[in-house]
């Protein structure tokens, strides 16, 4: 089945975005769709799902909201299978749902947030991963963006469950686009830095005090904006990155180079 729009990057391609209903996963959601993807928006967030697929949807694409929880296999066989009852295929996946830590020092973090945070932030792209390859290979090949993160890269100071769940991501990406390379299937990391979005509210504290120490971070002096990672994201999965595998592109306003 092929949406008929021609036009644009994505056009005829079907593209399955995690965490969709906020941030990141919604401006990306958005920029597929503007450069003609049917999107699948899932997360676990009902209402913000639909304010995405409204997003999305003004586009002229086809675009299917569901809920959907990245720590269980069985939400995400199930969203995939939908998406393939709609649209027939499934060309590109964004793993990028997410959630942050509450700073503490390793000592101080409590059990349960460790495996919360492990849980969504690095099982739940292995099991999108697991259930989006079979998918892709029988599309003849496509393209997975994981979101990682600048706490991918290097360490951060009171975050060392999300670092290093994020550091995994990228273990996890690189050694996946290894097993795939040979297929057509292209697997890629985005590490962003400071973005405006709830979680860097939520992050904050979304005090002026709190946006002023974590821009204090940003070499550009200032927080990306949730579009800014999206156009690496579109880019990792177009054609201009078909050369492209086992990369995390770090896109943070030099917020990670001079450490
Ligand atoms: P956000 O909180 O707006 O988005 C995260 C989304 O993930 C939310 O819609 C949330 O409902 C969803 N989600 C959480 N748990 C889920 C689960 N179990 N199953 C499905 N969906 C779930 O924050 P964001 O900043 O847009 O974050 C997107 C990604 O970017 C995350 O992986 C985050 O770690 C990463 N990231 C963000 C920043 C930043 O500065 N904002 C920096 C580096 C990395």
């Amino acid at each position: 089945m092929t949406n008929g729009r021609g036009a644009g990057r994505f056009a005829e391609k079907v593209v399955f975005v995690t965490g969709a209903g906020s941030g990141i996963g919604r401006a990306a959601a958005v920029a597929f769709a503007a450069e003609g993807a049917d999107v699948v928006v899932t997360g676990l967030d009902e209402e913000g799902n639909a304010e995405t697929q409204r997003l999305a949807a003004v586009h002229g694409g086809q675009v299917l909201s569901l809920l959907c929880d990245v720590t269980s296999g069985e939400d995400v066989a199930s969203a995939l299978g939908q998406t393939i009852e709609t649209f027939g295929r499934l060309d590109i996946a964004f793993n990028n749902a997410g959630i942050e830590q509450p700073p503490a020092p390793l000592a101080e973090i409590n059990d349960a947030d460790w495996d919360r945070i492990l849980d969504v932030d690095l099982r739940g792209v292995f099991l999108c991963m697991k259930h989006e390859i079979p998918l892709l290979r029988a599309s003849g090949g496509g393209a997975i963006v994981n979101t990682s993160s600048g706490a991918g890269t290097i360490g951060f100071r009171g975050q060392a469950a999300y670092a290093a769940a994020k550091h995994a991501v990228i273990g996890l990406t690189r050694s996946a686009a290894l097993d795939y390379a040979g297929e057509g299937i292209r697997i890629n990391a985005v590490c962003p830095g400071i973005v405006e979005t709830p979680m860097m509210g939520r992050f904050s504290g979304g005090t002026p005090e709190g946006r002023e120490r974590v821009i204090a971070q940003e070499p550009v002096g200032r927080m990306g904006r949730p579009e800014e990672i999206a156009s690496a994201v579109l880019w990792l999965c177009s054609d201009l990155g078909a050369f492209t595998t086992g990369h995390a592109m770090v896109v943070d306003g030099g917020q990670t180079v001079g450490r």
